[in-house]
């Protein structure tokens, strides 16, 4: 690339947020971001106990191994599998490899510390994660009902964690010892790590560092400061004291000499928030100060609690401070003390990748767990993760702000060597790998054309408005993974079910051939979460018209290798600037299409993202917070009117019906009720239904009206009460991955809808015909 144009991109990605950012220099042009290798640090005197079969759980397994202490306990709200989509084993298998020696204590009852105390004290620290989901995602439903079944359990048993467990789990950590240090990680903490809206408790929480009173808390992949912190601690530092290292988040009272704080709405100059008296004077200081010691002042916990503006303008400000190329400290108060936020870690290198998911694991549930069936391990135990982050910048979904926007692939030889494994160690094996992808599956390989530019840029998204042109869509790589793992002895079949991100799969004609012809079997799930640009633009979303463009190529893709294929799309309902005739367009466009939703979900406003911070304070992050003159974001709240977005997404449920109407009419859209192919909602109401059953408000039964039946494919005729009671009931939506599951997807917090073709002889038996 010509230089010029070079230094006019990099002026272009960082204008991209209006963001005074530190110009390229000379150390900047040709590196890497660097960073000691994972790998590389001496290791710890323990590793002559060798590597441990399970990481142990009890004092009997420590006798065994020998050990009469563990140097680090990791306390998890999740059951113990030994297998790389499981954060607590990724992290204690790391470490072991470093030379520690890590047990394990999981879902721990928690309501005295006894249990907290089964192997002793650590040595070094306790290390206190929620499991691979926030707590109070994987507890509560999107209306707040409480879930009565947990995946990450034995058994799909619920309420084997508590409410915001590692405030929970840390307590009792320091009852049990109350001297030993306390590291918090995981989503839970990951997400919660700057004062935060909690939807459950419908308030503004402080930062889970303060709350939990740990020393020192682990954002987003932490395999970089989790085995520095470990080697220092080892080394005699407290972690109170380590404040040096990239993902970390600790507490202090002093700004330390050498640096400037500046106002986050000093750096932002089109926000009109009015924070600083004389702007121009404090962008000087900022001009004037060291680069590499500035760092940004968030509104404190008690000034975002009492002004929402602050609150929106806030969440803006630490979305445009991730990426790990330029992002700065972030600074918050609380009460008397500062959270430190400190820049985000770097990306693993392939190698590195390759290390961590190389490591010794079992790949099985820990033998404790016996014949117990943990559905979160039976999703991913014929899977394989390919790649961590996200470039897609959805704003309800929280993997950027976890993982990062920067792709980390892994090898094509470190891949096919775990589809080898599998086939080889994995009990049940037979011949099918149900998934390869990540957090999304076609972003393997995937990233900024120039590095230099990656490193000054600070959009939100790599694709949304647009995909950008410095972004390197290539699919090569991945189709060539494919090929090869589909050649390896003993697979007959891959599957790809990870969401596929269709706005980049339509720039490679050749990937989409592939993945139809060889990877896709009945139906492939995508997203395209809303038909309407309101909505759309809000979650930064591309328009239905690239999901049409993606359907035909789909379309033409199944028709020319002879296979009879169907997409189903995802929706999500009551996303905050939906507003209820968005909703009733979705509706008839479902109609239309002839797709009826099976399982529906709200939006769940999950701590951190950008969608949160919309639902809470009605105004629109992805742009500077104008007090006086900004938009306002319409947002579903209440019981009532979430229904009813959700009702739209199950027109064709009866039980749906009185809502629909009264909302129609209401809308000016009576037009919609009625008999006929181009109606919404039929103006009837089948006995035993909705409004018209004994006890129902409204209900008025009609002697002319005849019994109504529901027909399933293969099912036969049942009648509607049996139909009635067989609905599909609120809750995760089956064919989706677990939510921050396997791989830290958080972006699954929000399951959106899946929708089926209703029409004849579509996949799984949904047809549903509906007679009078
Ligand atoms: S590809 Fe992504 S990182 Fe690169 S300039 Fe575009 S938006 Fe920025």
């Amino acid at each position: 690339m010509l230089e010029a144009q070079k230094a006019t991109q990099i002026e272009a990605c960082k204008n991209s947020a209006k963001l005074p950012v530190k110009a390229p220099s000379k150390a900047d042009t040709g590196d890497k971001l660097e960073a000691k290798n994972l790998f590389s640090y001496r290791k710890y005197w323990a590793q002559r106990f060798g590597i441990a079969p399970f990481l142990p759980m009890s004092r009997e397994e420590m006798d065994l191994l020998g050990w009469d202490s563990c140097d680090v306990i990791l306390v998890t709200g999740d059951a113990y599998v030994d297998h790389p989509s499981f954060g607590m084993a990724i992290i204690g298998r790391l470490l072991e490899a470093q030379g520690f020696r890590v047990g394990i204590i999981a879902q721990p009852e928690w309501s005295n510390p006894e249990a907290f105390m089964a192997l002793g004290k650590p040595n070094l620290y306790f290390g206190i994660t929620g499991g691979n989901m926030d707590s109070m995602v994987n507890r509560y439903t999107a209306d707040k009902r409480v879930r009565h079944n947990d995946s990450y359990t034995p058994n799909d048993e619920g309420g084997k964690r508590p409410d915001r467990s590692v405030i929970v789990y840390s307590q009792r950590c320091r009852e049990a010892y109350k001297d030993t240090p306390i590291v918090v990680g995981g989503i839970e903490a990951s997400l919660r790590r700057t004062a935060h809206y909690d939807y459950w408790s419908d308030k503004v929480r402080r930062s889970v560092l303060i709350d939990s009173k740990a020393d020192i808390l682990l954002y987003g992949n932490a395999e970089r400061a989790v085995v520095e912190l470990t080697h220092r601690i080892a080394a005699g530092e407290h972690p109170k004291e380590i404040q040096d290292i990239r993902g970390t988040v600790y507490a202090r009272k002093f700004t330390p000499e050498g640096w400037t704080v500046a106002d986050m709405t000093a750096i932002d100059d089109e926000n009109d928030l009015h924070h600083i008296p004389d702007r121009a004077e404090a962008r000087k200081k900022l001009r004037e100060a060291d680069k590499d010691k500035i760092a940004v002042r968030l509104p404190s916990y008690e000034e975002v609690i009492a002004d929402k503006a602050l609150y929106a303008q806030a969440s803006r400000v630490v979305h445009l401070e991730s990426n790990a190329g330029n992002a700065r400290a972030m600074v918050q108060g609380h009460g008397d003390r500062d959270i430190w936020i400190n820049p985000p870690p770097i990306p693993l290198t392939t190698p590195e990748m390759d290390g961590v998911f190389d490591l010794n694991y079992q790949r099985a549930p820990h033998p404790v767990y016996g014949d117990a069936k943990l559905a979160a391990w039976d999703m991913i135990r014929f899977s394989v993760n390919i790649m961590r982050g996200c470039f897609g910048g959805c704003s309800f979904c929280s993997i950027t702000e976890h993982e990062g926007r920067v792709i980390q692939s892994r090898s094509e030889e470190s891949i096919l060597k775990e589809i080898e494994d599998i086939r080889d160690k994995v009990d049940g094996f037979t011949g099918q790998i149900t998934d390869m992808g990540g957090p999304t599956a076609n972003m393997y390989r995937m990233a900024c054309k120039d590095d230099n530019i990656q490193k000054v840029c600070r959009r939100l998204s790599c694709v949304y408005p647009d995909v950008c042109k410095n972004l390197d869509t290539s699919h090569e790589s991945l189709i060539q993974l494919y090929r090869k793992a589909r050649n390896i002895e003993g697979v007959k079949k891959i599957s790809v079910q990870s969401g596929l991100r269709y706005d980049i799969a339509v720039k490679s004609p050749t990937y989409i051939k592939e993945l139809v012809t060889h990877h896709v079997g009945g139906y492939l799930k995508i997203a395209p979460e809303h038909t309407e640009e309101r909505a759309l633009s809000k979650m930064m979303k591309p328009g239905i018209g690239t999901y049409e463009r993606f359907k035909s190529m789909f379309d033409a893709a199944a028709k020319k290798a002879g296979k009879e294929l169907y997409l189903i799309p995802y929706f999500i309902a009551a996303h905050p600037g939906c507003e209820d005739e968005d909703m009733m367009n979705l509706a008839v466009w479902l109609k239309q299409n002839g797709f009826r939703a099976d399982q529906v979900q709200n939006f769940i406003p999950s701590p951190m993202a950008l969608s949160t911070a919309m639902y809470h304070s009605e105004r629109n992050p992805l742009r500077p917070i104008r007090r006086h003159s900004g938009e306002i974001v319409k947002t579903a709240k209440g019981v009532k009117q979430r229904r009813l977005h959700k009702a739209f997404l199950r027109y064709h449920d009866p039980e749906n019906w009185p809502v629909l109407r009264e909302a129609l009419r209401e809308l000016g859209r009576a037009d919609l009720i009625g008999p006929g192919k181009k109606h919404l909602v039929p103006s009837y109401q089948p006995i035993g239904t909705g409004d018209n059953k004994p006890g129902a408000k409204g209900y008025a039964k009609k002697k002319d009206q005849k019994s109504f039946f529901t027909t399933h494919a293969g099912q036969g005729r049942r009648r509607a009460d049996e139909a009635a009671s067989s609905r599909p009931v609120d809750g995760p939506a089956a064919a989706r991955k677990s939510p921050d599951g396997p791989s830290g997807n958080a972006r699954s917090n929000n399951k959106p809808a899946g929708a089926r073709k209703s029409s004849r002889g579509k996949p799984s038996g949904q047809r549903r015909r509906i007679r009078t």
